[in-house]
């Protein structure tokens, strides 16, 4: 049909390309249902909106380079009962986003940490938001890199520009001097303007001796936690938990005593 024809082309032209290749199904789909005129009109341009929704998702997924996708949905937090879930609910309003608040879980290995992190900014992304993450180490590294090769300014923006940015493992590497500034500087110009979600093993005395320098961790420690949500998970590592349930399971016919 040619003016079936036509309406695709014109279609595809504005760039609404699932709408154009929807067309023939949909239009068929309304006969059938005898719907509207104005019904037709909203199903077509509402499969538009969702792959074009969906298509920038997937693309902020990729640049915010999680480790994973696990969500909140998926954290069990009947096993982690230091966790306060009112105010993890609370915090998955993004509402913290928002007012540029910060986000500080702290814990030991496994209870958890980055999975929440994880879990906070996947509900950020499917809400439309940019997201960064990187542990420590890895922008540290990669700030250093890049202002020896003297394209500092430009790098900076992939920690300054999304809403929120995830600094991971914060307490696994001693910082340098050098390090603690550039470190430093990440935070000062986020704060007030952007979100950080923090994770560490290490409690916020011991900071002063991760950076080498009192002076500096006073000062990282004084903007960070002026507007931040602290989150301190006691308990066991999950990591055990699942090696505990495996031992149960072949302990009986091994003899071994659990
Ligand atoms: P941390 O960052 O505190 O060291 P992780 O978030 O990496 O810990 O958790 C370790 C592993 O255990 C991950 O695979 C994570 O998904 C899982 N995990 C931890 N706590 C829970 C939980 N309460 N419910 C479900 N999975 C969990
Ligand atoms: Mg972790």
């Amino acid at each position: 049909m040619v003016e079936l024809e036509h309406a695709r082309n014109i279609l595809s032209e504005l760039g609404l390309n699932t709408a154009s290749e929807l067309l023939d199904a949909k239009l068929e789909d309304s006969l059938h249902k005898e719907a509207t005129y104005l019904t037709f009109l909203n199903e077509l341009l509402e499969t538009e909106i969702q792959e074009k929704r969906r298509r920038s998702e997937e693309t902020r997924l990729k640049l915010s380079r999680l480790p994973h996708r696990k969500t909140l949905e998926e954290f069990e937090f009947s096993f982690q009962p230091s966790i306060d879930t009112k105010q993890i609910k609370e915090l998955s309003t993004l509402a913290f986003v928002a007012r540029a608040e910060n986000v500080i879980f702290l814990g030991p290995p496994g209870v958890g940490k980055t999975h929440l992190a994880v879990g906070l900014a996947m509900q950020a992304l499917r809400s439309g938001m940019t997201v960064y993450y990187a542990d420590l180490a890895h922008l540290i590294a990669d700030l250093k890199r890049a202002a020896e090769q003297d394209r500092l300014d430009r790098r900076w923006r992939v920690y300054t520009r999304p809403d929120i940015l995830i600094i991971d493992e914060v307490g696994y590497m001693q910082l340098d001097r050098a390090s603690a500034e550039l470190l430093f500087r990440v935070i000062c110009e986020r704060y007030e303007n952007g979100s950080i979600i923090l994770t560490s093993n290490k409690s916020f005395g011991e900071w002063g001796e991760l950076m080498s320098d009192t002076v500096i961790a006073t000062a990282i420690l004084d903007r960070l936690l002026h507007h931040a949500h602290i989150i301190n998970i006691r308990g066991e590592s999950y990591r055990l938990k699942n090696r505990l349930k495996s031992g149960v399971k072949i302990a009986p016919s091994a003899g071994i005593p659990v």
